[in-house]
């Protein structure tokens, strides 16, 4: 059927952004001129109209090719003519049409149309099951609030035709024209049908869908809103408590200090996150405590406060200058460790370590370096730390849990490249708790120390830029892989002489203004000094010294202000009224000569030391007994010692039977202190040979050696603080091993003046030089006696003929 059979024209009401059903009774505004033309026409014949939609709302005068072909033809039951020319009209639909041929001779479209009848129309079984879903999504669809009035469902479910029903209810979808003008192109009732239910089901999930995403919208607002009103509430009560914490001002506070400080970004989120939790929690809990004592630690941390270094080796040497009296050699080698780290223009390299006896200014040449790097300084003792959790930190879960002491330094320093004094490194003890050493260890790595991780912090710390120093007493007891790291620096102890200066230069100027004296107020007489060093104090260091000084100028600056005197003048016989009697006799405790009793020279962590022995033999069964805590060598050398004298007793003219005969009982005084190593081995042969043969030992000799089976003397460690303590204890003659000629050189010259010092290789030179009377020493002595050893020591033989 090539040529469409038209049934009738009916004028055009072009519609815009809807659609009119057959069964359906609308009102529709009408403004457009052409369009209220066709109204006229139309209502001068049989009141009809055709109505079809536009394709493009937006078109104003539309033409043919923008009007859907299908429309429908409408019946005007109304027309109302409005104000500004507009007109009402209230039309119902008949029934569909096919647009055919468009007439526009007049002012308005007359189209012809061909009849669209509807197909498959009857009511049979399937028809209703359509009917039905159809009612019930319709009924969802009305229910879930598109404004539908109930009314129009209860007309709705009132339908009995097919055809009726199903063009009503696509009468009342608000769907876009597109959608919906399907509907009014399909002939077939059932596909109609389909297509509505397709249209109504997905509908219906984009408005379950909506209502839940508001339910959701709804429920947050809520719930802020409750919360907001609770923390209100939460505020009144505190202030009509008088509690002045305000959570939020506190939060307010950290915001803006964290938001002021420099820190890296790392450090920012962690401490952020922190504070959200903490914003979170409620005013009374415990572990609120814990979390804002967590951000004042992130906060005070110096993550990137920086001091800028003064390099300046002038300046540091005269620093070092100014500090120190003496130590010539530790200067330099400081000063040299700083130009080789002012050219590498690193900090990494090795960690310098002073070793030395207490008070002989580690700590205060770790200073002096801070200051002439114009650094921050903080020392931290290492003293008895056997816990890995004392360097590292305990984790944050522990109650009162803190950073470790690196993290605590770095937070008194105050910056992040001070100089960090580790003191005592060889008092580190390690239990069962971990091994502090380890720690450390990471620590002082310049590969590993610029990300350290303490347990409370958590996060990485950089520590690269810290200058490290490390202080020992004794180099022996600290860990090796820590002692790898170091630049070992050795103090010695001072001399008497060197001691006088210190405290003229430094030690009484500094107590006497440290307690508020005036210069001109007190002076103190060299005597005076020299009797506080040697009767006062028995010290490698000036550490007694500096505390005795003290001690003096705080009875002194007792006295000035009772207005007793206005100037003071200590003077060596007034000592004993501002220090008690004396303390330490200053010759050794042997001022006479004594049989069994000879006087050795040890090497202790304190510096040297003078150390007497002494041998009683009583009859008995050969029975050796050594008393006064000797360690485990010194029992050996004991022995070997013991053993060397019998096998050299005829000799020596001794009984050869002595020890089977009598009981041996060797003693070191002191008993409570602990004493050990080899060096003790001349010493004692002397001393039990003098007991032997009961010869007297020369009083004002002392002695240091190793001794072997065969009696030859092997060299010994720490002569030069030996032979410091020598000096100091007023000793006169020292014996000390051949094989220690070159560390002589290391001995200042004006100990060495003082002392007469004998080089000795066997046992045999010693018992010449140690005993008053020749003990029959057998006839290998007389090769001896052309030796220049032998010439060197006829003097002081000849002297106590
Ligand atoms: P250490 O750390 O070795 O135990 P300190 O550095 O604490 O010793 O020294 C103790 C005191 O002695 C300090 O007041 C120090 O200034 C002073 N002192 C030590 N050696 C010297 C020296 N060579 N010159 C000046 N003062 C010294």
């Amino acid at each position: 059927m090539n040529q469409k059979q038209t049934s009738a024209s009916y004028p055009l009401l072009p519609l815009r952004g809807m659609l009119v059903f057959p069964h359906m009774v609308t009102p529709l505004e009408v403004g457009r001129a052409r369009s209220i033309q066709a109204l006229e026409k139309a209502m001068l014949g049989d009141q009809r109209i055709v109505v079809a939609a536009q394709l493009d709302t937006a078109v104003e005068e539309p033409g043919p090719e923008d009007i859907y072909t299908f429309g429908t033809v409408c019946q005007i039951k109304q027309l109302l003519k409005m104000p500004e020319g507009q007109t009402r009209i209230l039309v119902e639909g008949l029934e569909r049409v096919e647009l055919v041929e468009f007439d526009d001779s007049d002012d308005f479209f007359l189209v012809s149309i061909q009849e669209w009848p509807s197909i498959e129309r009857e009511l049979d079984s399937e028809a209703e099951a359509l009917m039905r879903s159809s009612l019930q999504k319709f009924e969802d669809y009305v229910k879930l609030g598109r404004k539908i009035p109930s009314e129009v469902l209860a007309n709705v479910s009132g339908i009995k035709d097919p055809e009726q029903l199903v063009d009503t209810i696509a009468g009342q979808l608000a769907l876009a024209v597109e959608e919906r003008q399907p509907l009014l192109e399909i002939r077939s009732v059932k596909e109609r049908y389909i297509k509505l239910l397709a249209l109504l089901t997905k509908e219906l999930e984009i408005l379950k869908l909506e209502k839940k995403i508001q339910g959701k919208v709804r429920k947050q607002m809520e719930r802020a809103q409750k919360e907001y009103y609770l923390r209100e509430q939460i505020k009144a009560i505190q202030s009509e408590l008088g509690e002045k914490e305000d959570r939020s001002t506190e939060v307010d506070e950290y915001r803006k200090k964290l938001s002021e400080t420099k820190i890296p970004k790392a450090v920012r989120e962690k401490a952020e996150n922190e504070l959200n939790r903490f914003e979170r929690m409620p005013p009374m809990a415990a572990e609120s405590v814990v979390v804002r004592s967590y951000l004042d630690w992130l906060l005070a941390l110096p993550w990137n406060r920086r001091t800028k270094d003064r390099l300046d080796i002038q300046m540091a040497e005269t620093i070092l200058e100014r500090d120190h009296y003496g130590l010539a050699k530790v200067k330099e080698r400081i000063l040299e460790f700083l130009a080789v780290r002012q050219l590498t223009k690193t900090m990494k390299g090795p960690i310098l370590c002073l070793v030395g006896p207490p008070g002989v200014g580690k700590t205060s040449l770790a200073k002096s370096v801070a200051e002439a790097l114009k650094r921050n300084f903080v020392r931290l003792s290492l003293g008895g730390v056997r816990d890995e959790a004392e360097i590292r930190g305990h984790r944050r879960t522990y109650v009162g849990a803190l950073p470790g002491k690196i993290i605590q330094s770095m937070k008194t320093a105050g910056s992040n490249n001070p100089v960090i004094l580790f003191d005592e490194v060889d008092k580190l003890a390690n239990d069962f708790r971990g091994d502090p050493s380890s720690a450390l260890l990471e620590v002082l790595d310049p590969e590993q120390n610029n990300a350290f991780v303490d347990h409370y912090i958590e996060l990485p710390f950089d520590l690269s830029r810290v200058l490290f120093i490390t202080t020992a007493n004794v180099l022996n007891t600290v860990p090796p892989a820590l002692r790898d790291r170091m630049e070992v620096i050795e103090i010695p102890g001072y001399t008497e002489h060197e001691k006088l200066e210190i405290a003229k230069r430094h030690l009484w100027r500094k107590q006497v203004e440290a307690h508020g004296l005036a210069w001109e107020q007190i002076s103190i007489s060299d005597n005076a000094l020299l009797r506080i060093i040697n009767e006062y104090t028995r010290e490698a260091g000036v550490r007694n010294l500096e505390r005795e000084l003290a001690a003096i100028c705080r009875k002194s600056a007792a006295d000035v202000v009772k207005g007793d005197k206005d100037q003071i003048r200590v003077s060596a016989n007034m000592l004993e009224r501002f220090l008690g009697i004396p303390r330490y006799h200053y010759a050794v405790a042997e001022r006479e000569d004594r049989v069994g009793v000879a006087t050795g020279l040890a090497y202790t962590q304190f510096g040297g030391d003078i150390l007497s022995i002494e041998v009683t033999i009583v009859k008995g069964k050969g029975k050796l007994t050594l008393t006064g805590k000797l360690g485990d060598v010194m029992q050996e050398s004991a022995q070997t010692a013991v053993s060397y004298v019998r096998s050299r007793a005829e000799a020596l003219g001794i009984d050869p039977d002595f020890h089977e005969k009598h009981d041996i009982h060797m003693h070191v005084p002191e008993g409570a202190v602990p004493k050990d190593g080899p060096s003790a081995g001349i010493t004692i042969a002397v001393a039990l040979v003098s007991a032997l043969a009961n010869i007297p030992v020369r009083q004002g000799l002392a002695m240091t050696g190793e001794i072997t089976l065969r009696g030859r003397v092997l060299g010994i460690g720490g002569l030069k603080e030996k032979l410091l303590a020598a000096h100091r204890a007023g000793l006169k003659q020292i014996l000390i091993p051949e094989e220690n000629r070159k560390d002589l050189e290391e001995v200042p010259e004006n100990v060495r003046r003082k002392l007469e010092i004998f080089q000795v290789d066997h046992m045999d030179h010693v018992l010449r030089l140690a005993l008053l009377k020749d003990p029959n020493l057998g006839s290998d002595m007389s090769v001896l006696a052309d030796s220049e050893l032998a010439k060197h020591t006829d003097p002081l033989w000849e002297k106590h003929q």
